[in-house]
């Protein structure tokens, strides 16, 4: 029986089982993959050598100390996790069987990509999955989101911030939210709703997106950044049906990583908190604390 054990090997899970162990708690971590390993970092034509600190390197200490602790990592997927009389029970894919007094689940989401040509060629060459890393990089310059929800209108207000101009290119019409409407009054936004990205363009760096209208026609936009920020769906299948989750599948989380399952805590992209390695190594941590807390409570 382990004291506790962390479902996912990203920013979050890894933190957790790392700062779990530190308390010598008796820990696991289970995960399909170490996730969270891409490079963030974004190079532009008139900017070679720009640092964004996203906590990659803090990331890579802490998944150094869990490469050497071989007996605390467990690599497989987890099929099954159900709660018992005081303990829950784990299942992985090859049909080993763990338990555990407390849970962390720290699965992440789908990850959201554009699947088009260009795409994979130009991460981190003006294309970018997160704002909150890169949106600073594109002062004055015209840039595109892409996506129609929550993240995608967030991306888009913050980028209208810094850069000359956005277009904001939403697949379905934008969700209703306080935000959406304030978009749509921006002068330094162009909305377009029902449009499809078909290509991102540029031979080293974005230099525009090839899209359908709404219309059927083609059209080139000339942007020198690209922001993925379309809908993901977050890894809860585990534990929906017996832990609370929003509409979405996000777990649902209160300020100590708590779920509405006592003894089971969960922290990352699988929450609704905002998606970045630094916020997830910070709430991994929160999370293992609250489960020794837990755990001390229980004696
Ligand atoms: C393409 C891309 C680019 C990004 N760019 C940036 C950026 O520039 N800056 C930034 O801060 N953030 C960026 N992000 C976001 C960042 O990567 C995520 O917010 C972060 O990785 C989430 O951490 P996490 O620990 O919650 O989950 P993840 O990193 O997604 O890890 C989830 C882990 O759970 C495991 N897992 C899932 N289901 C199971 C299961 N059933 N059994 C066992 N294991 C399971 C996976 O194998 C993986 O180890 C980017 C994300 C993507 C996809």
């Amino acid at each position: 029986m382990y004291d506790l054990i962390v479902i996912g090997g990203g920013p979050a899970g890894i933190t957790a089982a790392a700062i779990a162990i530190n308390q010598r708690l008796e820990t696991l971590i289970i995960a399909e993959r170490w996730g969270g390993q891409m490079t963030y970092e974004m190079q532009l034509e008139d900017m070679a050598g720009q640092e964004v600190i996203t906590g990659e390197s803090l990331l890579d200490a802490f998944r150094r100390q869990l490469e050497y602790l071989e007996f605390a990592r467990h690599f497989d997927r987890v099929t099954k996790v159900a709660p018992e009389e005081s303990s829950f029970l784990v299942e992985t894919a090859d049909g080993d069987r763990f338990q555990a007094r407390a849970l962390i689940i720290a699965t992440g989401a789908k990850p959201q990509r554009l699947n088009v040509p260009g795409e994979e060629r130009l991460v981190g060459r003006g294309l970018s999955y997160s704002a909150v890393t890169h949106a600073g990089l594109f002062l004055g310059k015209d840039v595109a989101v892409v996506g129609n929800g929550r993240r995608a209108q967030w991306a888009a207000a913050s980028l209208a911030r810094k850069a000359h101009r956005v277009y904001l290119l939403a697949p379905e019409p934008l969700v209703a939210t306080p935000l959406a409407s304030k978009l749509r009054r921006m002068e330094n936004v162009t909305l377009v709703e029902g449009v499809t990205v078909q290509e991102v363009l540029g031979s080293q760096y974005v230099e525009g997106l090839r899209v359908r209208m709404p219309d059927g026609g083609e059209q080139e936009i000339p942007v020198k950044g690209v922001f993925v920020k379309l809908a993901r769906v977050p890894n809860s299948q585990l534990v929906r049906g017996w832990i609370d989750c929003d509409e979405q599948g996000h777990i649902i989380v209160d300020v100590y990583c708590a779920t509405s399952w006592p003894g089971v805590f969960a922290a990352g992209d699988v929450t609704l908190v905002s998606e970045q390695v630094l916020v997830h190594i910070g709430e991994g941590a929160k999370a293992a604390l609250s489960a020794y807390h837990y755990l001390l409570m229980q004696g």
